[in-house]
């Protein structure tokens, strides 16, 4: 595959853009593959790019229902922190952020990550001190946050309204290096990438039943006809409790409709990411113009990917009063998610009841950040057949040991 670079800009200009390849090619599945991956979202394909890279296993395919990140990761806000609480999920999502600053020259293709900084309003006192001690555990962790005050809230962000009607803002946790990419490009840069290797992607093809033989995986069954593989990843995010039943074991896992929005394009408001969480409302604006607002997750397990009516009103009430100057902007769009939601918000990757396969879920509202850490680690266990470091906290036995990793607070309306 040809790689992208300023060289090859001129070569294509001088020639009227004929030479240009297609970013990955479309294969016809083989009978059998070392690894299959279900699932061509973002933690998919980086995990089929990490085991190709990191692992030299290359014989992989990813089979995907729909098209390539038609799922969350094309449907999210795009914010990467990872001012978490707990030791376990920094060390995940810094590694992600940190894998985020050069992916586009790892991957040879532009994700437009953008550190623009990251602000968590604290509204209530309790808020206050929350995030106080999740500055107090970053630093303690060698993660980059900080307190901020009102003022210097106000000289990042003119248009925020401090003294909102119900909660004022009290101060904000801070993280600079925090930010954006954008979404779809993630998910192509590594499909590409991993195409490259040598991993087949296989998109319209829906993975209908897990074939087992003796309590081991050995292949699956899709709407193209069976492929045998030696080790399955379910890597599925709010379709995985489907995929583990029919793999034969279950997951603590709820599936719920998670709902964002944009308005107009409007000219640069606003330059960094700002999660209210006490009003519940999130903003930051496009390379477009466009308000990227984030809304809340529906109260009910559900499949629909457009989220409840009354969760824009919600949204749009906290976001007026944050910032009073978007009263008069028209929404453009709205959406949803399927999010797969665990009990202590934290995600689940590592091996199950069945030998050979594996599973990557759980991130819930707030998995694109971690796409690159995840994969990176997602592709050690199944390499190895056992969790690395980063993945082991996060193993479905967690469960059953009540060892969970509580980040009801840092991932609860925040993402
Ligand atoms: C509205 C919204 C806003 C969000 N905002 C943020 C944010 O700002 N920051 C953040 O970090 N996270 C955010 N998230 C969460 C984030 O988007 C997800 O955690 C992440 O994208 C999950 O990626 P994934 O690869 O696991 O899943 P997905 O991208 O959903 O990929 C799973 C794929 O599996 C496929 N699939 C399912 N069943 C089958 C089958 N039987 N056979 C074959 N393929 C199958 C699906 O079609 C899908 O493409 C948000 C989510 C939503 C919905």
């Amino acid at each position: 595959m040809r790689r992208y670079s300023a060289f090859a800009i001129a070569r294509e200009a001088a020639r009227y853009h004929t030479g240009w390849e297609r970013a990955w090619p479309s294969v016809e599945p083989k009978k059998h593959y070392d690894v299959i991956i279900v699932g061509a979202g973002g933690h998919g394909l980086a995990t089929a790019y990490y085991l190709a890279k990191n692992h030299g296993v290359t014989n992989v395919a990813v089979i995907e229902k729909g098209w390539l990140g038609g799922g969350n990761t094309g449907r999210n806000t795009t914010i990467i922190r990872s001012n978490y609480l707990q030791d376990e999920s920094t060390a995940i999502y810094e590694k992600a952020r940190s894998l985020y600053e050069d992916l586009s020259q790892d991957l040879n293709y532009n994700i437009m990550f953008s550190p623009r900084g990251v602000m968590m309003l604290a509204q209530t006192e309790h808020e206050l001190r929350g995030y106080r001690r999740t500055a107090h555990a970053n630093r303690a962790q060698g993660i980059e946050t900080r307190m901020i005050d009102p003022a210097e809230v106000k000289r990042l962000v003119p248009i925020i309204n401090l003294d909102g009607p119900r909660y004022p803002v009290l101060g904000a946790l801070w993280q600079e290096r925090g930010g954006t990419a954008r979404h779809d490009a993630v998910a192509w840069g590594y499909a590409r990438a991993a195409a490259a290797l040598g991993v087949d992607i296989i998109q319209q093809t829906e993975v209908t039943g897990i074939d087992r033989k003796g309590g081991k995986v050995t292949g699956v069954q899709t709407t193209r006809g069976g492929i045998s593989c030696n080790k399955l990843a379910i890597v599925v995010a709010g379709h995985s409790g489907l995929l583990a039943e029919m793999a034969g074991f279950r997951l603590p896992i709820e599936s719920v409709a998670l709902q964002a929005m944009v308005s107009e394009p409007i000219k640069p408001a606003i330059n960094v990411v700002v999660m209210a969480n006490t009003v519940h409302g999130y903003l930051s604006q496009s390379d477009k113009g466009e308000l990227v607002i984030g809304g809340g997750a529906d109260g009910f397990n559900n499949y629909t990917q457009r989220g409840s009516f009354h969760h824009i009103e919600e949204t749009v009430r906290a976001l007026i009063e944050t910032f009073p100057i978007i009263s008069r902007l028209k929404q453009l769009r709205q959406w949803g998610g399927i999010v797969d939601m665990t009990g202590d918000r934290s995600p689940i990757i590592g091996k199950t009841p069945l030998e050979g396969c594996f599973i990557n879920c759980g991130w819930g509202t707030g998995g694109f950040k971690s796409i690159p850490g995840s994969g990176w680690a997602m592709a050690e266990t199944v390499a190895k057949g056992e969790p690395g470091k980063l993945a082991a906290p996060f193993g479905l036995d967690r469960f059953t040991q009540g060892r969970f990793i509580d980040e009801s607070v840092a991932a609860g309306v925040a993402h």
